[in-house]
């Protein structure tokens, strides 16, 4: 069985490690790939976007399975046009990426469906924006509307910020078209969980629980960032708890696209804000988080290549996960300078002696090979991830890690799971 990967993450690494441990795999592509992907997979020179491209490759090479990482090839229709094929691939089609791709439908949808979300309005107009803002008052959070790189969402402490962000994002078009209407929501308080589940437009398979760390800096500073790091399960998801998000949000999501003649399939991700018992949605994902991706990985025990068949044929019902109960922590060591500006073509130290590393991964994320070296080549570098007996021992042993691994100009947060042990006192 042929598999191609599409994207060049820490989450990509992952997924391609988990699927290479399928017996029925024989060869794995990875398009664009990064160092780490390229000792398990063969490198395709492709970018995610380039739909085209992407399609020959799969029709030329017979892959029998292609799996999509990021969110902006699903936004394009890559599945459609495969599917269009008969090629079997792994995601949502792009009226079902829209969850992702656009807050205002993500936010109607939950509307119609009673799905719990903040208090929200939508607007192209700015003076509208203007208008709603001061009667709602700070803090508010104002929102583009489509893909900005995970730099759409403006968390404003005052009336001056919100306004300063809808005039960026509607008049000045930092995000392009994707700034094109605004979402302005209510500010929420809580506690932040990821939630991930398969489901085939029917049924809905919850992953294990996991959590990420948005911020850049230690004690949760500094500006949001793809994800300093993450872990699993999550103390704060219950077993209840999972019960209810299932009920109260996954459920009634995939039922109300398919009322709509949208079946969702592939990973829905729930971002959530929990609040003593209250569940309200931050916002939908249509593929696994990265980080989240790299701990669930590590203790997912069930074969990923086989849940993934299940989901593109519609018999998820008769499908169930097993997790290795141990915790898995993932610290993502970045650039400096990231989210902002950084510089790339460092060499990475000390990657040779985590070769033979048993509790872990090193999962690469921004990497690329040169001269015989591995460097820098992203903000986010990589996701070493580690099990341990409780959540305190993954993380010791992955911040263990951490330290065999250097180059010039490294950073990462040293408070990785610190909810978590708060919960674990
Ligand atoms: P999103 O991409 O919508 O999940 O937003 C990115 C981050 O912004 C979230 O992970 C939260 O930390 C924060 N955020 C988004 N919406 C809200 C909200 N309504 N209230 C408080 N924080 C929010």
């Amino acid at each position: 069985m042929k598999v191609f990967v599409i994207g060049s993450g820490g989450r990509e690494h992952a997924l391609v490690w988990k699927i290479r441990q399928n017996p029925h795999v024989s060869h794995i592509y990875c398009a664009p790939g990064n160092a780490g992907i390229g000792e398990l997979a063969e490198l395709v020179v492709l970018a995610p976007d380039n739909i085209v491209g992407l399609l020959q490759f799969a029709q030329q090479q017979q892959i029998d399975l292609t799996v999509v990482g990021p969110e902006l090839p699903l936004s394009l229709g890559l599945v459609d046009a495969f599917a269009a094929q008969g090629l079997r691939v792994f995601g949502p089609n792009q009226r079902a990426a829209q969850l992702e791709g656009s807050k205002a439908f993500a936010k109607e949808l939950m509307q119609q469906q009673g799905v719990p979300t903040a208090a929200f309005a939508t607007f192209t107009n700015l003076e509208a924006a203007r208008r709603y803002i001061h009667t709602m008052g700070a803090p508010i959070v104002v929102k583009a509307d489509g893909l900005a790189a995970g730099k759409g969402v403006f968390v404003c402490a005052t009336i001056k910020e919100a306004l300063d962000a809808s005039r960026q994002i509607l008049s000045e078009h930092v995000f392009g078209e994707a700034g094109n209407t605004i979402v302005v929501e209510e500010f929420l308080q809580g506690e932040e969980a990821s939630f991930l589940a398969f489901t085939d437009g029917t049924t809905v398979l919850p992953l294990a629980s996991a959590q990420d760390h948005k911020r850049i800096f230690d004690d949760d500073r500094g500006p949001n960032t793809g994800g300093m790091g993450a872990y699993s399960p999550a103390p704060i998801v219950t077993e209840a708890l999972t019960q209810r998000i299932v009920q109260e949000v996954m459920s009634p999501v995939v039922n109300g696209l398919r009322q709509r003649g949208i079946v969702y399939k592939g990973i829905l991700y729930a971002g959530l804000m929990i609040k003593q018992e209250q569940i309200k949605v931050l916002e939908f994902n249509v593929r696994f988080g990265d980080p989240e991706c790299q701990p669930l990985m590590l203790r997912l025990q069930s074969d990923l290549v086989d849940v993934m068949e299940a989901v593109i044929d519609e018999r998820l019902a008769s499908v169930s996960l097993s997790w290795d109960a141990r915790p898995a922590g993932c610290i993502v060591p970045a650039a400096i300078g990231y989210p902002c500006a950084y510089d790339t073509g460092a060499p990475i130290i000390g990657l040779d002696s985590l070769r033979t590393w048993q509790n872990g991964m090193v999962f690469h994320a921004g990497t690329a090979n040169a001269n015989g070296a591995v460097v820098t080549k992203g903000g986010r570098v990589l996701g070493v991830t580690s099990m341990g007996a409780d959540i305190r021992a993954a993380i010791a042993e992955a911040y263990r890690a951490v330290e065999h691994i250097s180059w010039s100009g490294m950073q990462y947060r040293h408070d990785i799971g610190r909810r978590a042990l708060i919960h674990a006192k």
